[in-house]
């Protein structure tokens, strides 16, 4: 069935995002396929990666990995938020991923159902999230840790909390035994090699999300974000367009109201500052996002007509600037109505 919005995304970009990531890493490189793949659909993303070399992935929740499926048996799936009481049967049935195991309490859950086999182990060094505090770590006597983990809560800006936590996560490998150590995600991989261990495990940047500065140049756009128009219309000088009657026309203004709206995650916060374009012609966004609607300024675009297609500019740093958002807000909440392409 035909759909008046379309998210294009680059199989191309996406693997080479991630061969970036790995050079500048120098050690194995994962990818983060939360969230269905940080929006763009977490099977499309596992089955690019994996063809490119990526063999560890990650997700939050066991609903996750009944979601994706069985993953390539060489390939090693971990489950971020560890497991809960009712994790319990998904972890028995699913025994290709494996817990991160958060507190003392699913370290003995885990010690319970499946002493033998190989777990994650997340130890907290700063951001009081998830994991084990320092002073627990004798819990994990006795487990079987594959990789140990930790999480930078402000790798995305200069802050001194990232070399503490970067200090304290060498002092936590040299004391917990595990096959790997793995501590950076996208932005962390731009602090430097230090931070890299022997595994990273990046989301964001594999999207075309530029968590730094250093990233921007490297990183390639993934997804492109396109709407059909629905009617053109002629709006009269000092007539507003749109709820609120936000926006008001100084002089005769034409519009392309587009199929597009924030129930798709094109959020109220592009009212008035959002952009489309057309064969190089600019659209700004006119007035206030609907839900299932924006209008566009069409005055340059004098051919634009009901049912041609207008890309939005979704740029993801002009884009979190523009609306509001973060980067990761705008991926994950690219909503259901788009068609996904591959390409
Ligand atoms: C989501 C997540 C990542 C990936 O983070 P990005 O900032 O998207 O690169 C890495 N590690 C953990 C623990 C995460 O929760």
């Amino acid at each position: 069935m035909h759909r008046p919005l379309r998210l294009t995304c680059s199989k191309d970009a996406l693997v080479a995002n991630w061969r970036t990531l790995a050079g500048r890493a120098g050690v194995a490189c994962g990818a983060a396929i939360k969230a269905d793949g940080y929006g763009l659909g977490a099977l499309p993303v596992l089955d690019a990666l994996y063809e490119a070399g990526c063999r560890d992935f990650f997700v939050s929740t066991w609903w996750e990995v009944a979601e994706l499926g069985a993953v390539p048996a060489d390939a090693s799936l971990s489950v971020l938020h560890g497991l809960g009481p009712a994790d319990i049967g998904p972890a028995l049935q699913w025994t290709g991923a494996r817990p991160v195991l958060n507190t003392v309490q699913q370290v003995e859950r885990w010690k319970q159902i499946a002493p033998e086999r190989e777990c994650d182990v997340m130890i907290d060094t700063g951001m009081n999230r998830l994991g084990l505090r320092r002073d627990e770590a004798g819990a994990l006597t006795g487990l079987n840790i594959h990789t140990l983990h930790s999480h930078l809560a402000c790798g995305e800006e200069d802050h001194p909390l990232n070399r503490l936590q970067l200090e304290r996560f060498r002092s936590a490998a040299a004391d917990i035994a595990a096959t790997r150590y793995s501590l950076a995600n996208s932005a962390a991989i731009f602090l430097g090699r230090e931070y890299s261990f022997d595994l990273v495990r990046p989301g964001l940047a594999i999207y075309g999300g530029v968590p730094r500065r250093e990233a921007r140049e490297q990183i390639r756009p993934v997804v492109r974000l396109e709407a059909q128009v629905v009617q053109r219309r002629l709006i009269r000088a000092g007539e507003s367009c749109g709820y609120g009657g936000l926006f008001v026309a100084q002089d005769d203004t034409e519009a392309a109201i587009v199929n597009l709206g924030y129930a798709d995650g094109y959020w109220r916060g592009f009212s008035g500052r959002g952009r489309a374009e057309v064969g190089g012609v600019d659209l700004p966004v006119l007035g206030r996002v609907s839900m299932d609607l924006v209008a566009l300024s069409c005055d340059g675009a004098s051919e634009l007509a009901e049912g041609d297609w207008v890309s939005l500019h979704f740029a993801l740093e002009e884009a979190a600037q523009a609306s509001g958002m973060s980067q990761y807000e705008l991926l994950t909440g690219l909503g259901r109505r788009f068609e996904r392409l591959w390409h």
